[in-house]
């Protein structure tokens, strides 16, 4: 498929991205991997007149750790990340999340920041302007309906990073820059909740960094796909213990992902909470797998990944 034109530029300093972004009033994207946004331009899901490519921008590669927290910058690929040692040492929901996601050649592609600011995916949405235009323009496309649930009025559409489920279970935060200045929040504010503009991000912001607190935790990562590489998760559960509570994060189920904080571990509190994962687990029918099967398997990842998370030699 053939990439629609616009305008290539690329900067060197997070000020240049700003400034080319206030240059072209806004109808630009950024670009780092582009492992999500190619295909998305291919399908004119998106027609920016400029794309901003912010891979030069070297402050943004860095991985540090200091101050009693891991820095890493947004253009820091997955594949850096897995082979990181502090990852692997302090943080295994975090590795073994890099290791689920896609398959190694995208890993060494895609960036953590492109990764965590993803588009949302609808089996109904991720197709060409052909198909799309025979079958009707959907909520996300600007439409008045969805495709999927007939009277909807928002859109369904799922969120698939695996790794912001991991780093929202190992409480990480994330630091923004954009034409209004720059700010902090914890990383689970970055979503609005809504699948047609998943992120509360103001226009023009930058993600420069992610940190994450250093303290050695338990993890335990559970990812539902059909295939064992390349599939985006369908459901997914990222499980971190410290001492006898647990923060737990479902996703791959609508347009954000849920945070389950847990006082204890004994059996019957981790059974009520993943009978909640499954209450509040809304799946439609917008992946390749049943509603009902990835709604049951909310509840069952939830438990296999903090009963694998308590077993982990820490
Ligand atoms: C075949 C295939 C399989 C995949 N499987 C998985 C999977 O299993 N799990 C998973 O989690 N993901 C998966 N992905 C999704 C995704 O492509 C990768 O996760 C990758 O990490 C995205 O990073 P990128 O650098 O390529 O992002 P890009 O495509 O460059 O950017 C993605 C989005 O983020 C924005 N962006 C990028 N960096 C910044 C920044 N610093 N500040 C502001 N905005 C920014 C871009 O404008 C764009 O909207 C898959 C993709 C493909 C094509």
């Amino acid at each position: 498929m053939i990439l629609p034109d616009f305008e290539y530029r690329k900067a060197e300093t997070v000020a240049d991205a700003i400034g080319l972004y206030n240059e072209f009033a806004g109808n630009v994207r950024y670009l780092a991997g582009g492992t999500d946004l190619m295909p998305l331009l291919k399908h004119r899901l998106s027609t920016p007149a400029v794309v901003i490519d912010l891979k030069g921008i070297l402050d943004l590669s860095t991985i540090t750790a200091q101050d009693g927290w891991l820095t890493i910058g947004a253009n820091v690929t997955l594949f850096a990340l897995k082979q990181n040692q502090t990852i692997r040492d302090y943080f295994p929901v975090f590795y073994q999340s890099l290791e689920a996601t896609a398959c190694e050649t995208l890993q060494m592609r895609g960036t953590i920041g492109g990764n965590l600011l993803q588009d949302t995916r609808c089996i109904e949405y991720n197709k060409s302007n052909d198909w799309r235009v025979a079958r009707g323009f959907c909520l996300k496309m600007g439409g008045k309906t969805c495709n999927v649930v007939p009277g909807a009025r928002v859109c369904l559409s799922n969120y698939c990073s695996d790794n912001a489920l991991a780093l929202i279970s190992l409480s990480a935060t994330v630091k923004v820059i954009g034409p209004g200045g720059e700010r902090a929040m914890a990383i689970e504010e970055i979503f609005s909740g809504k699948g047609s503009k998943p992120f509360a991000l103001e226009p023009g912001e930058i993600l420069t960094h992610i940190r994450i607190p250093m303290e050695k935790s338990k993890g335990a990562y559970e990812k539902l796909r059909v295939r064992k590489s390349i599939d985006y998760p369908l459901v997914a559960v990222a499980a971190c213990l410290k001492e006898d509570n647990a923060r737990i994060c479902v996703g791959g189920i609508g347009p954000a992902p849920r945070v389950y904080d847990l006082k204890g571990l004994g059996t019957d509190r981790v059974v009520d909470a993943s009978r909640s994962t499954y209450a509040d687990a809304k799946a439609v029918s917008n992946t390749t797998l049943s509603p009902e099967y990835r709604k049951r398997m909310a509840g069952v990842l939830f438990r296999r990944a903090v009963n694998k998370a308590l077993k982990e030699e820490k």
